[in-house]
């Protein structure tokens, strides 16, 4: 088999993992079990995965984690007392209604991480980040990357489910963004995902828009950012699969630089 052949066959299975509609490449139908069964070489495929990474955007470096401040957030070593600070947190009003905290879960060794904006109902109650149908559109998207979700450090801004599944308000994202920070500080992920408006803005510290924010390499503390539509979003509008395969082909591709 040709490398090319390879390629557009990776992708187009890519693309079935990731929900799209069904492709008809050079009068053949890929199938879930098919894709070896194509009968003819394809033709070049116009967004076949490319070495070239879209331009710098933004970069955001707040201070470090002082070890000798008087903040306990700042003093953990480890994601597991980070966990037990969030689990009796109480800094800011969306402890009153959830049922448990939702730190994040993923190895200590992960090379990329995932942010989204906040706990959902399924999400509260389980104490998981990133279930429920969402959560399995996540992992689908990290499975066309060949990344398997166990590889991968998954979390949220903010650690409790805001009410009816509202945005996070300014103060709660200021209370609760030291935990998201210090995580990444320990984690020293090589590719951070942030998933959704929310997500970008807190982790650039910026106003602009998911559109104006995506495609482009933004840097946290240094470590490549890509910006995303959140799966959530992407369950009420299919049309943004597309471009979300095309930005979490530019994480796959930091990663394997
Ligand atoms: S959302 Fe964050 S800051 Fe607010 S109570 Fe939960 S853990 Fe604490």
């Amino acid at each position: 088999m040709t490398d090319g052949r390879a390629l557009a066959l990776a992708y187009l299975k890519q693309q079935q993992m990731l929900g799209g509609d069904a492709v008809i490449l050079n009068g053949a139908r890929s199938t879930e079990h098919g894709a070896e069964a194509l009968p003819v070489a394809p033709t070049p495929v116009a967004n076949a995965p490319s070495s070239v990474l879209p331009p710098p955007g933004l970069s955001f470096d707040p201070p470090s984690g002082d070890l000798f401040a008087a903040d306990p957030v700042q003093r953990t070593h480890t994601l597991a007392e980070i966990a037990a600070l969030v689990h009796d947190c109480t800094k800011c009003k969306l402890c009153e209604a959830r049922t448990n905290t939702v730190p994040g879960e993923g190895p200590t060794n992960a090379r990329l991480v995932v942010v989204g904006e906040g706990p959902g109902r399924t999400e509260d109650e389980t104490g998981r980040p990133f279930v429920g149908k969402a959560g399995e559109l996540l992992t689908k998207i990290l499975s066309a990357i060949e990344l398997p979700r166990e590889q991968v450090f998954i979390c949220n801004v903010v650690k409790c489910r805001p009410p009816e599944n509202r945005l996070p308000q300014y103060d709660e994202i200021a209370a609760c963004v030291p935990y998201l920070f210090r995580q990444i500080e320990i984690l020293k992920p090589a590719v951070i995902l942030a998933m959704g408006g929310t997500a970008a803005q807190t982790v650039l510290n910026t106003k602009q828009s998911l559109g104006a924010l995506r495609n482009l390499v933004h840097r946290f503390r240094g470590i490549p950012v890509i910006v995303t539509y959140h799966p959530a979003a992407l369950l009420r509008n299919p049309n943004w699969k597309r471009p979300t395969w095309d930005d979490v082909r530019i994480a796959r591709r930091i990663l394997d630089s």
